[in-house]
């Protein structure tokens, strides 16, 4: 049996509102997604918060040095 769509892959970038293709590279951040681009970006500008993503980066060096 054939499915008979595919769901439509509907994106949309949160900072240039611009639809990323499914090929695309992207981020997610809190629920937000954002071409790789635009993204860093918005950590370069500071508009957006990295704590969470320091934070895991930390805990897996954390977990790597144990
Ligand atoms: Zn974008």
């Amino acid at each position: 049996m054939k499915a008979a769509k595919e769901p439509e892959f509907k994106i949309w970038c949160e900072q240039c509102y611009i639809r990323i293709a499914p090929n695309e590279e992207r981020v997610m951040n809190t629920g937000k997604i954002y071409h790789t681009q635009c993204y860093s970006k918005l950590v370069t500008t500071g508009s957006v918060a990295t704590d969470s993503i320091e934070k895991k980066a930390k805990n897996a060096a954390r977990r790597l040095s144990e």
